[in-house]
């Protein structure tokens, strides 16, 4: 079987596997995300070594390499930039790849990557445009029409959590100002937590889920986890239905960590987003669950290459 060594790169861990023509995912490996580059490329190239050095039975050596990784990818697909917490900020990732491992590499921002990935193969297979929107740490936002990732002019398309949704209100991780990844991100819930909740439980740090479960409470602190949650519904509902509208979906995949420690969150998106556009946009309109875990950022990637599943 033909195979590529694919990446999902975050910014906590990343995780390599070699993903074979079926759609198999073997020899994962796991490396944390730390700070300084040297020690961060050498994980990595140990990492897709060991995958190499023990191929399964039936694959074949890999054709390319794939990363799906925070941030945002050039148009060449050659570096990434404006990735915070990766230590790789403008760092020709492509080009150290082919020449360590001698074959092709290729990298996708994430949330395009699980859109591929989950249009692929999750259970929005072949709906085609499908919205990708992954409530996380940011917001990850993924658009396929014709089969693959829309990319946009610059391939900077379609980051909606950085449009406005107050004006003039909270800064937001990007230095903007009142934009809807400041509201219902998966930090700023939690950077709201800390700020008007006190100490989280057991005295560590508040989690979406810890809030959840805080606002399912009686008292003071249980209101003012329902004050946040409210605001960040309110902007997480608005988010998704400008999207639908802007964008006339067949399906939408929704997922993340916010709406894995809060699912409520997802049923009352979708009656706002039914209630809230035209007919036009949401009769046919599908909701499905995102495959979760990072298998679909793998495919995606590896569909990237142009060597497995799909021209790239
Ligand atoms: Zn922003």
């Amino acid at each position: 079987m033909r195979t590529v060594l694919a990446g999902d790169l975050g910014g906590t861990k990343c995780r390599f596997a070699l993903v074979s023509e079926d759609y198999g995912v073997h020899r994962v490996q796991h490396v944390p995300t730390v700070r300084e580059r040297e020690p961060f490329l050498r994980s990595l190239e140990q990492a897709l070594a060991t995958i190499v050095a023990d191929l399964p039975p039936g694959c074949e050596p890999p054709l390319a390499c794939g990363f799906g990784t925070a941030g945002v990818v050039p148009r060449d697909g050659r570096s990434i930039d404006r990735a915070p917490n990766l230590p790789l900020d403008g760092f020709p990732l492509a080009d150290f790849c082919e020449r360590q491992f001698g074959v092709p590499t290729t990298l996708l921002n994430d949330g395009r990557a699980s859109a591929w990935g989950e249009f692929l193969r999750g259970h929005a297979a072949g709906l085609d445009p499908l919205l990708c929107l992954l409530f996380g740490t940011g917001i990850g936002i993924g658009l396929i029409v014709d089969g693959k990732p829309f990319a946009g002019g610059n391939n900077a398309a379609g980051e909606i959590g950085h449009t406005t949704f107050v004006p003039d209100g909270r800064l937001c991780p990007c230095g903007g100002k009142g934009h809807f990844e400041a509201y219902c991100g998966g930090r700023a819930i939690t950077e709201q937590g800390e700020a008007r909740l006190g100490p989280g439980p057991n005295g560590g740090r508040w989690t979406v889920g810890a809030i959840a479960k805080a606002a399912a409470g009686a008292g003071s602190t249980a209101a003012a986890a329902r004050a946040i949650l409210a605001e960040a519904e309110a902007a997480a509902c608005a988010l998704v239905a400008n999207a639908c509208t802007l964008l006339n979906p067949r399906a939408v995949v929704l997922g993340g960590g916010v709406l894995s420690g809060w699912p409520e969150l997802e049923a009352r998106i979708v009656t706002h987003v039914r209630a809230a556009t035209s007919p036009m946009i949401h009769r046919d309109l599908r909701f499905v669950p995102t495959l979760g875990g990072s298998d679909a950022i793998l495919w995606g990637a590896s569909a990237a290459t142009g060597k497995l599943f799909a021209a790239g």
